[in-house]
């Protein structure tokens, strides 16, 4: 037995004497039954007696235990709290304090400890105690601890606005963003009601929403807010009801700010749906709104209106004085149209109104509003400009139930009004048997150019690749009318060869050119050949050969400078053409094949052919710098024409690189945009002067 057991038996012996007989037993069985540990120190702090529980939680021996001093077990943190304690203990206070021990498994055991001290009279031999073991309580208090503090950072450091509102909408929590967000302080907003702080036309809707939550559902919704600086700011917000027991008893709310996001989506629905210059909703925007109104099946009607002349305005004042215009056309537009009317930008001069009607008399209102519009002018700093507007109207759905048609009327009708004087509006309905097709109003003003002197001839030089003199001329023809504009010759020869004009204007164009030639003849010009394009058409009608001998003999040219392009597809036509071609040939006139590559004929088959020049198309020249395979087509057909005994023109080179490899490649001649574009006769005298001409005669 060592000392401090000695001591402890001493101690023990020393307190059980101070209990008589009965006292002693049952504060012995008490000792002992008590689910918790109780323990008696001596005054030195050594254990004297602890209960038999104690091996359960401390993994000890009892007998271990008793010779232990007290401060054995404790967890090195609270060391202290134990020697504190103690002393207090020791002097004569009783005390309460939760402590850490560890057992032999080096678990750490949280107790709950009651200790008191002992007398023997008026003296402290040592100390009772008990320990309740409350590791379990600990461990949820921890969890809880943790899961507050979790929580609670959610809120305190959330980025968004963290609100908790009672069921009447005041504030009774708010986190530091909700601060930021509002500029005010939590004690300015608790006990407040937040609906003073949303945007007012948005109030009514907003305490729609929130009084949703009060179903017992979480709901999301877009609202905005002033700040203490009355900016405005949007918000989109969650609201989950708080319920306990069954009862909804608050509100949380997570407020976003969207502010930079809604003014990004708002810039970018501006730019997508509004006409840059005069603000209005454009065609993308027209298109929604008669999806929606063809949806919701309103009867409506489309007045499309183009401004007369706009495009003279701009060419004679300028864009910016063209742009003010659009601007005080469109403003009183916008003053003068009802409220069922909604106006859009078509594009460059052209406005849409929709007009939502219920009958036609509302129709024909607008229509005179419109026109009447303009019968004031417009006056930018003291240049006073008068402008008239065409207008065609079509009715849903009357004259269509989709958006194509509508608008394809609307432009019928509009065209109607252009080419019967402008200044006027045009219902559709009332031009619907006449000619509303494009084609045949081409044709009809196609009918007149001759006559009307809207039909002229532009050149184009082409170039000797060798000597790098002027060969000759290729002419193109123009039309100019005064309603379509210049239309291209692209677009109004298959009209002439459909309606079968193309014989009238082909032997005009044939006139001019030979006209043409004969003019220059009496001058440094008079070397230059030039190329006239020939109809098929034209080449297969029956005047043609005597046509082209009237001309030659009228105008007394060299017919060597006579040159007919026709087309590839022409020649390939074989048994007929080649008779032809002859006749030609007896006239002495020269034979080029246009647009060679794109017809599929072979040079094998040309090669009977009596002509003298290919000219390769331009899609293939200007495939050079981007297509071996048109590198290939190109120096190919050079060398096989040569082969053949035709020279070769090589059509729309437009940069150095391609020139450069037509002349390797030994091309004869070039006609395109790098050398000139086709130009009037009178321009083509002064250009033509940096030049020579390749001499003839
Ligand atoms: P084409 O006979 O093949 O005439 C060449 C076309 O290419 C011309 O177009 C000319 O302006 C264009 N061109 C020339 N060099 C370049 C260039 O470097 N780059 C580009 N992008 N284009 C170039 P244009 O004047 O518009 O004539 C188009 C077509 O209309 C002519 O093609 C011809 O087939 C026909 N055409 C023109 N005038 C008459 C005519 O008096 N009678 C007939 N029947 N057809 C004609
Ligand atoms: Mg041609
Ligand atoms: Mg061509």
């Amino acid at each position: 037995m060592d000392n401090n057991s000695k001591k402890n038996n001493n101690a023990g012996k020393r307190i059980s004497n101070i209990l008589d007989q009965s006292e002693k037993k049952l504060y012995e069985a008490l000792f002992e039954i008590s689910p918790d540990m109780n323990y008696l120190l001596d005054k030195d702090g050594y254990v004297v007696n602890i209960s038999a529980s104690s091996e359960k939680y401390l993994k000890y021996s009892r007998e271990e235990l008793l010779s232990f001093y007290f401060l054995d077990l404790v967890h090195e943190d609270d060391i202290d709290i134990a020697k504190e304690v103690y002393s207090k203990v020791m002097e004569k206070e009783a005390s309460q304090f939760e402590i850490r021990l560890h057992n032999r498994d080096k678990e750490i055991i949280h107790f709950e400890v009651s200790s008191i001290p002992i007398f023997e009279g008026e003296e402290i031999i040592g100390a009772f105690g008990i320990a309740r073991d409350i590791t379990a309580k600990k461990e949820i208090e921890r969890k809880l601890r943790e899961d507050e503090q979790r929580y609670r950072s959610l809120f305190d450091d959330n980025v968004d606005a963290v609100i908790t509102f009672d069921l009447e909408g005041r504030f009774t929590s708010v986190n530091k963003a909700t601060e930021e967000l509002m500029g005010c302080s939590a004690d300015e907003l608790i006990g407040k009601p937040f609906l003073p702080f949303i945007v007012p036309s948005l109030q009514e809707y907003t305490i729609k929403e929130f009084l949703k939550v009060l179903e017992g559902r979480s709901i999301q919704y877009e609202t905005a807010m002033y700040n203490r600086e009355k900016e405005s700011v949007d918000l989109h917000i969650t609201l989950i009801p708080i319920i306990i027991d069954d009862e909804t008893i608050g509100i949380h709310c997570i407020g976003k700010d969207i502010t930079v996001q809604k003014r990004a989506e708002s810039a970018l629905n501006d730019m997508a749906f509004n006409d840059y210059l005069t603000k209005l909703p454009n065609l993308y925007a027209l298109n929604r709104y008669l999806d929606y109104l063809i949806e919701s099946e309103e009867q409506f009607s489309i007045f499309m209106m183009d401004l007369d002349r706009f495009k003279t305005i701009n060419d004679s004042w300028g864009h910016e004085m063209g742009d003010q215009l659009l601007k005080a056309v469109t403003q009183r537009l916008a003053n003068h149209i009802s409220v069922e009317s909604k106006l859009f930008k078509y594009g460059g001069d052209e406005y849409v109104i929709v007009l939502k009607h219920k009958n036609m008399d509302e129709i024909y209102e607008l229509a005179q509003v419109v026109k009447d519009l303009f019968k004031e002018s417009f006056v930018f700093n003291e240049i006073e400009i008068s402008i008239s507007s065409s207008v065609g109207i079509s009715i849903y759905p009357e004259d269509g139930t989709n958006m194509d048609t509508l608008f394809k009327k609307a432009d019928n009708a509009l065209y109607f009004s252009k080419i019967h004087g402008r200044n006027n509006v045009v219902m559709f309905r009332s031009i619907e048997n006449e000619h509303d097709d494009k084609l045949t109003r081409m044709e009809s003003y196609l009918r007149n150019a001759i006559k009307n002197n809207e039909l002229s001839l532009v050149y184009q030089p082409q170039i000797d690749m060798s000597s790098r003199e002027i060969d000759g001329v290729e002419a193109l023809l123009r039309w100019d009318n005064p309603v379509l504009g210049s239309v291209s010759p692209y677009d109004f020869i298959p009209v002439a060869e459909e309606s079968g004009l193309i014989i009238e204007i082909g032997n005009w164009v044939m006139d001019s050119a030979c006209r043409q030639i004969q003019e220059w003849s009496k001058t440094d010009l008079g070397d230059l050949s030039v190329s006239v394009n020939i109809s098929t058409h034209q080449f297969y009608h029956m005047d043609f050969i005597t046509k082209i001998q009237e001309v030659l003999d009228d105008t007394k040219i060299d017919p060597r400078l006579l040159v007919l392009e026709i087309t590839e597809s022409i020649a390939s036509n074989s048994d007929i053409v080649i008779d032809q071609l002859i006749q030609l040939k007896e006239l002495g006139v020269k034979v080029s094949i246009d647009d060679f590559g794109t017809g599929y004929s072979s040079l094998k088959y040309l090669k009977d052919f009596p002509i003298d020049y290919l000219k390769i198309d331009k899609s293939f020249v200007q495939g050079i710098e981007k297509s071996k395979k048109d590198q290939d087509l190109v120096s190919t057909i050079i060398t096989l024409a040569h082969n053949l005994g035709f020279e070769t023109i090589a059509e729309g080179p437009e940069t150095v690189k391609q020139v450069q490899f037509l002349i390797e490649h030994r091309c004869d001649y070039a006609q395109g945009y790098y050398y000139s574009r086709p130009i009037t006769p009178e321009n083509l005298e002064i250009w033509i002067t940096n030049y020579s001409i390749k001499k003839k005669r």
